[in-house]
């Protein structure tokens, strides 16, 4: 019998909301590379985002649950949640690795995200953890100049202009966010009235 050694697709993101761009991209790569299952890792307090103010890592593990529980392939880990401190990708890593230490992971990130991959912590390790696939992102150009050769996946993947910046202004503006992020997600945002400022602010 031949063993299957587990393909699993890792896709880390503040998920401040996660929308439909996120889950094409899983999707996308998911059906591409192949992969049994991915992982949406909601980050803690996110390496690139000390400028702003973050939702609470609870508000956006529910809406990562939501919005990825109809898909059997899809599950959501609380790893970063769950470790203080900033995130880093090589934690996240660390962390899946431990747990399931038999599986294949392929970190799956967008252009802009990729952009900074070389200036995270411990990047040479990175290429050692897991299997990189960089997804194209509209408005982001592609470049994996300066990367070890084999060791990043390019992809193209259905252009979807969505971000969770937009997601949130309009939420702040009284906008709809339908159909930009899943049902669940919509009415998550309006039970807990996340975006509008400050009530939904509250500490993780
Ligand atoms: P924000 O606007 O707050 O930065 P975001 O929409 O960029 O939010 P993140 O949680 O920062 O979402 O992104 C998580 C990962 O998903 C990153 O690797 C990012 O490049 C990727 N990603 C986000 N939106 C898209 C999209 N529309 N198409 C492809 N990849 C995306
Ligand atoms: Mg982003």
């Amino acid at each position: 019998m031949t063993s299957h050694r587990r393909r699993v697709g890792v896709m880390g993101g503040t998920f401040d909301p996660i929308h439909h761009g996120h889950l094409v991209a899983a999707s996308e790569v998911a059906a591409r590379l192949d992969l049994d299952e991915v992982v949406f890792v909601p980050t803690g307090q996110p390496t690139f985002k000390q400028d702003r103010e973050v939702t609470a890592a609870e508000h956006r593990y529910l809406m990562t649950v939501i919005a990825t529980a109809s898909n059997p392939r899809f599950t959501t880990s609380r790893v970063d949640i769950e470790r203080p401190g900033l995130t880093y990708t090589v934690d996240t890593l660390r962390d899946l690795r431990a747990q399931r230490p038999d599986v294949d992971y392929f970190f799956i990130t967008g252009a802009d995200a990729l952009a900074q991959i070389l200036t995270w912590k411990d990047s040479e390790e990175l290429w050692s953890m897991a299997h990189f696939v960089a997804v194209t992102r509209p408005g982001h150009h592609l470049s994996v100049a300066g990367l070890p050769p084999n060791v990043v996946t390019e992809l193209e993947i259905p252009a979807l202009a969505i971000s969770s910046t937009d997601c949130r202004a309009r939420a702040r503006a009284g906008e709809p966010v339908w159909y930009l992020v899943p049902d669940g997600v919509v009415q998550h945002i309006a039970k807990y009235g996340l975006y509008r400022e400050p009530a939904a602010m509250v500490a993780s």
